[in-house]
């Protein structure tokens, strides 16, 4: 056995590798080691033929879901070696063999999985510097392909889809890219496959066999050589993986990048669109606020939604008719809804099915959930957007397997599948022969002891039943003299005695053998109505996807009818303009009608740049949140909270909040800080929209003054960039940008002051804030009086003229040199050559040049002053 298990364990060397035997699933040796640490399992020996005895712990079998969850949750793979025949029948050893073998993007189990969100496998192939990229969720059966250029592109995706598993060809694993980082923030594992699974030859057959296609071409994928190796190697290993044909998954879906809004993690993470910074809770988030969705399907699809913002007009518009249109008929709506919330995780059932190990109560929720599906394609048809017609045309109410499934199972059955009680009376006339049979036999047995109890004189004797005797006679003690002759001893208890008859021998035969006969029968009706039903996968997942957008739609429709929300414009000129405008959370968590409105207006004009200053707490953050959270809403599709709303389509939306979230990461917050900065300023254009908080905020003030400066003046020239920007910071002194730079505009937060203290009015107000208010924010924070008296003091004594004359510095300067100096072009720009000096010394080199007197100058003379010049720049 332990050889068996030695050559097993070869093949998977890099999964844990459970072993059954008898009752247990074992692990031997470095697994053992591991899973008793990660799970906190005893660790036993084992003798082996070695000379010392092999580690060894286990886990009880029919617990093993649990166990299982829980190290392919903390990123290992599992291997299960099953016994493939019954220890008792078996000569010799056991047979046993991998039945499967489980992984962080290959996980079924409904205990492991978060319903509301997809689990993504990702495999990525690096080959002709392009990556090709496949996607897949086994649990739903999705499977979509794409290429890109880049790693920029790539990372892009990683974030959208995040996977918890990638595999990968060789060449992308030793090609460089820096995972790590990424790895412990989104928490996937990574490994490399070999060469055999990215064989183009194979691949393609893997695809043609799976897809029951002739040609590639069919599938419409000739556009994507590398994402189809990547497709054929991502299913190759779902096959060696799950061991099963994989039937639900019925198409590839080619998808193109450029189609939604690029949202980095920071960005995500800092717009708090899924969870909330500190808790990572739902409660808080955008998705909080949208989503009242009623099915699984709908949520998952919502989610996806907000992590891809939508950047076609036309695209965004048809879901906005559709929205305003069920915001209109309310009833249909409501009856919608009504007829959504029953409905079960469609998708997920129907990989269960495929699978096989969907059980007779799935099979009912199923049949449940499809008798809902004609009252609400009747609701739909009465629909008339555009979308909504489509996804009316989509939806299969699926009758025929409603009616199949009603008729041929009970409506309250066991989960078990092997001992009967599932198939309905009357859908097979043999299962109802032996069903009879089985009862009639029941009366038979009563009416065996009725006479026995007459022929014998004893009243107590009773049939009964047990699984190792069969059925039996049962005599107390007391009555033992007056069992008759033929009654056979079976089995003798300390106060009974146990007999049987030729005549209880002959209805135990029937009985039973009927009973057998029946679970066998039952199981296989019920095996072969799943099969028929995993036949009509292509249609289910139809349905399906077409249940989730009305969810979805619905959900849009309720959250911006309660909210108040308006449906806004969308505009492919870059302008946004937002008439009092709310943030969707903070008005969402704030007693009645507190949250105080604001007004945006941007553009690529006069309008880029706003700068926004104003003490803390004064409301700057929840200002600018709530503008990019507005734009991202519109382009889900998603009405908005605000009084009218006009929204030029962004590309991206990019974030740079607070200072100390990366503490974890082990970077110093400032080079955390400036690395985003420098991501932002290489990837933006100037149809993104940017976000910026206290930027040099981590480092010294006259440094960190600097370099927010420097940084407004490269977003604001539109030859670089020209992207829209909401600034906010605590340096007074860049409010002097306004008028020397244009496009740059001054807003502050109001505060009222009230002698010594102050109150926030949220409200924001063209012009900047003089005055910083600290201490009195400290003060209203609770900060002893001693300390705020002493603070007063210390503020009079130290002015902060240094900082202001030497910002008028930067300012001169800048404003001299900002028509000189030629543009640099984008890919020439080099953040940390961004010196504000530079353009004085260049004028200096021009200054020299043009008094140079080239007539007089030898050839030598000339050289060297070019070379000294050329050292000076
Ligand atoms: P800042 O970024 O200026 O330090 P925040 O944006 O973090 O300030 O706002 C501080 C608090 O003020 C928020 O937690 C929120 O509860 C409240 N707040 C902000 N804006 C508004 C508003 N427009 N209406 C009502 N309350 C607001």
């Amino acid at each position: 056995m332990m050889q068996h298990y030695l050559e097993t364990k070869k093949q998977y060397p890099d999964c844990i590798l459970f072993y059954r035997l008898g009752d247990f699933y074992e692990m031997f040796f470095e697994d053992a080691q591991t899973v008793s640490r990660e799970l906190e399992i005893t660790l036993t020996g084992k003798d082996c033929g070695l000379p010392e005895r092999a580690p060894m712990c286990g886990v009880p079998y029919h617990a093993v879901d649990t166990y299982l969850n829980r190290l392919v949750q903390k990123g290992y793979k599992v291997a299960i070696a099953e016994q493939m025949e019954d220890p008792r029948l078996a000569k010799g050893l056991v047979k046993r063999e991998v039945i499967r073998v489980v992984t962080p993007g290959t996980i079924l189990s409904s205990q492991a999985l978060d319903e509301t969100r997809n689990n993504y496998l990702m495999c990525i192939v690096y080959l002709a510097k392009s990556f090709g990229i496949a996607i897949s969720d086994v649990t739903t059966g999705e499977f979509l392909v794409s290429e890109v250029p880049t790693i920029r592109a790539l990372l892009d995706e990683i974030y959208k889809y995040m996977p918890s598993e990638i595999i990968c060809n060789e060449a992308f694993y030793m090609s460089g890219v820096d995972l790590e980082d990424m790895k412990n923030r989104l928490n996937f594992i990574i490994s490399p496959l070999d060469n055999h699974y990215f064989d183009e030859d194979i691949c393609q057959d893997t695809l043609k066999r799976h897809f029951h296609v002739e040609r590639l071409e069919g599938l419409g994928l000739e556009d994507y050589k590398i994402g189809l190796i990547a497709s054929g190697a991502a299913l190759l290993y779902l096959l060696d993986t799950q061991k099963n044909s994989l039937g639900h998954i019925t198409k590839l879906v080619p998808y193109q990048s450029g189609k939604y809004m690029v949202i980095d993690t920071s960005t995500r993470r800092n717009l708090e669109l899924l969870e909330t910074l500190r808790e990572k809770q739902k409660r808080g988030s955008l998705l909080w606020v949208l989503d009242k969705t009623r099915t699984a399907m709908g949520a998952r699809m919502l989610r996806s939604f907000i992590e891809q913002p939508l950047i076609e007009k036309a695209e965004i518009t048809k879901r906005q008719d559709a929205v305003e249109e069920l915001n209109g008929e309310y009833i249909t709506r409501e009856e919608l809804i009504e007829y959504l919330n029953p409905i079960y995780d469609l998708e997920r059932l129907i990989g269960r099915i495929s699978y096989q190990t969907a059980n007779p109560r799935d099979l009912i929720a199923f049949k449940n959930s499809l008798q809902m599906l004609p009252h609400i394609k009747h609701l739909m048809e009465q629909l008339t957007a555009p979308l909504s017609k489509e996804i009316c045309g989509q939806l299969d109410t699926l009758e025929d397997l409603a009616e199949l499934i009603g008729r041929a199972v009970v409506e309250d059955p066991p989960i078990s599948v092997r001992e009967g009680g599932i198939i309905q009376e009357g859908f097979n006339e043999e299962a109802d022969r032996l069903r009879k049979a089985k009862t009639e036999g029941k009366k038979w047995l009563a009416e065996l002891e009725t006479k026995e109890r007459e022929r014998t004189g004893i009243k107590t004797l009773r049939v009964k039943f047990n699984k190792v005797f069969g059925y039996y006679l049962e005599v107390t003690n007391s009555f033992l003299s007056q069992v008759p002759d033929d009654y056979v001893r079976k089995q003798t208890l300390t106060n009974a005695e146990r007999f049987t008859t030729d005549e209880l021998k002959k209805l135990e035969e029937i009985i039973l053998g009927a009973e057998d006969k029946l679970f066998i029968l039952e199981y296989d009706l019920f095996c072969s109505l799943r099969n028929t039903i995993a036949e009509q996968v292509a249609r289910i997942q139809k349905t399906a996807r077409s249940i989730a957008w009305i969810d979805v739609l619905t959900s849009l429709s309720v959250v911006s009818t309660r909210n108040g929300y308006v449906r806004p414009k969308i505009n492919e000129k870059g302008l946004i303009d937002i008439k009092n405008g709310r943030h969707p959370v903070v008005e969402q968590m704030l007693r009645d009608d507190l949250f105080i409105a604001n007004d945006t207006y941007l553009d690529n004009g006069s309008n880029q740049i706003s700068i926004i200053t104003g003490p803390n707490m004064a409301g700057k953050s929840t200002y600018m949140r709530q503008t990019a959270l507005i734009c991202l809403m519109a382009q889900i599709g998603s009405f908005v909270p605000a009084e009218a709303a006009n929204i030029g389509i962004c590309d991206r939306i990019f974030t740079r909040v607070g200072a100390s979230d990366d503490l974890a990461s082990g970077q110093s917050t400032f080079m955390v800080e400036m690395t985003e900065v420098a991501n932002i300023l290489r990837n933006a254009t100037k149809n993104s929209l940017l976000i910026l908080d206290e930027i040099g905020r981590g480092t010294s003030t006259f440094d960190g003054l600097s370099i927010a400066w420097a940084v407004i003046e490269y977003i604001s020239n539109t030859k670089v960039l020209g992207a829209k920007t909401l600034f906010a910071t605590h340096y007074h002194e860049l409010t002097e940008l306004e008028g020397s730079i244009s496009g740059v505009n001054n807003y502050c937060v109001a505060v009222k002051e009230m002698g010594d203290d102050i109150v926030f009015l949220r409200k924001i107000v063209k012009g900047g804030a003089d005055k910083s208010y600290g201490i009195q924010v400290a003060k209203l924070a609770g900060v002893p009086d001693p300390v705020i008296v002493r603070a007063k003091e210390l503020v009079e004594e130290l002015s902060d003229a240094d900082i202001s004359a030497r910002s008028k510095e930067i300012a001169d300067a800048s404003r001299q040199a900002s028509h000189k100096k030629p543009v640099p072009k984008l890919d020439e720009v080099d953040l940390k050559q961004m010196s504000l000096f530079d353009t004085v010394k260049d004028d200096d080199i021009l200054k020299e040049l043009e008094s140079l007197e080239l007539v007089t100058m030898t050839p030598i003379d000339a050289l060297n002053t070019l070379y000294r010049l050329q050292n000076n720049l």
